[in-house]
């Protein structure tokens, strides 16, 4: 069984510090000691994702070439793997929200734009990927006898959700079309929230909402957030109910496909005005020969949650797997 090697990067990138977050990405990047064949980053990874407006955002729209790819050759070479990475991309006068794909000769081989957006998208400018098919991508990866092309769907974040949250919740747009491409590979780059982030909590006033994410900044300035290191499951649970056509229960009607799907979920940490990130970055393995059981969520066995970064920790998870 030819195996891959993934890493991921989770971190905290700060609004607009473009330099500061390129470094730490380095930084995190060298802390690998095994050869790897994909490295994964968040969305908007090099310059931070909640920004307020069209014009705030501006300076830091990148095109085909820009910061963003500069990093993505950069560690792509570097490291000989394929670097998945976000960013926000200015095409022809248009904004989207974009994940690149650049190969170990540091060559920009694939573009995927965002389809379903997230308020903060629409408050920048962002539009909608025109083409809303999730269309599939045949990436080479690996190395000597163990290269291989294999299909993958790549989403941004929200693609895992329901159409502007108003879609029926089993449509499953994203995890139906890679189900239906017959993804090996799933990747997906994400800024999304934590479930206690101030802005959604609905319950509280707006002094509340203030209060509570000076509090947050504060205990992860000290390094004092409680379950920081701990994987909290709750997005990852969420995240496994998105990709529901993979997984082994009595009321998924599909027909078995042979492959295992292996998922990896990108997400960053830290807090950008009231928006907290949860983390959990997380790489999971689906495989439908395992028997059904009612479970919707990591208690399944037809998924593996095979590796998994904490709440609200920088690190880098890594792991080689069978594809
Ligand atoms: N639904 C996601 C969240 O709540 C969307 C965020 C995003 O698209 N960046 O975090």
């Amino acid at each position: 069984m030819p195996k891959l090697r993934i890493a991921g990067i989770q971190f905290n990138p700060v609004l607009g510090q473009v330099e500061q977050n390129v470094a730490k990405i380095r930084s995190l990047a060298a802390t690998l000691t095994k050869p790897i064949d994909l490295l994964v980053l968040p969305e908007l990874a090099v310059t931070g994702y909640n920004f307020k407006n069209a014009a705030e955002i501006q300076p830091f729209l990148e095109g085909r070439t820009g910061p963003t790819y500069s990093l993505a050759r950069d560690l792509s070479t570097l490291y000989k793997c394929t670097t998945i990475v976000g960013y926000p991309e200015n095409y022809e006068g248009t904004t989207y929200n974009l994940a690149m794909v650049v190969n170990e000769e540091g060559d920009l081989v694939h573009n995927y734009r965002k389809t379903h957006l997230y308020e903060t998208d629409e408050a920048w400018g962002c539009v909608e990927n025109p083409e809303k098919d999730f269309a599939a991508v045949d990436l080479v990866l690996g190395k000597g006898s163990e290269r291989q092309t294999i299909r993958t769907s790549i989403g941004i974040c929200m693609d895992l959700n329901p159409y502007k949250f108003t879609a029926p919740f089993n449509e499953f747009e994203f995890s139906m079309s890679a189900y239906a491409n017959l993804a090996r590979l799933v990747v997906v780059p994400t800024a999304w929230l934590d479930s206690e982030s101030p802005d959604i909590q609905e319950d509280c006033s707006d002094k509340e909402k203030l209060e509570l994410a000076a509090k947050i900044k504060k205990q992860l300035e000290t390094e004092t957030y409680p379950d920081a290191k701990d994987l909290l499951t709750l997005l990852i649970d969420y995240w496994i109910v998105r990709l529901f056509p993979f997984l082994s229960h009595p009321m998924n009607g599909l027909p078995k496909q042979p492959q295992k799907t292996t998922a990896v979920i990108c997400n960053r940490t830290g807090i950008e005005d009231q928006t907290f990130y949860g983390g959990s970055l997380c790489i999971l393995q689906f495989d439908r020969s395992i028997p059904e059981t009612l479970d919707t969520d990591s208690n399944n066995p037809s998924v593996s949650v095979i590796n998994s970064a904490g709440r609200a920790t920088e690190e880098v998870i890594y792991l080689e797997v069978d594809v």
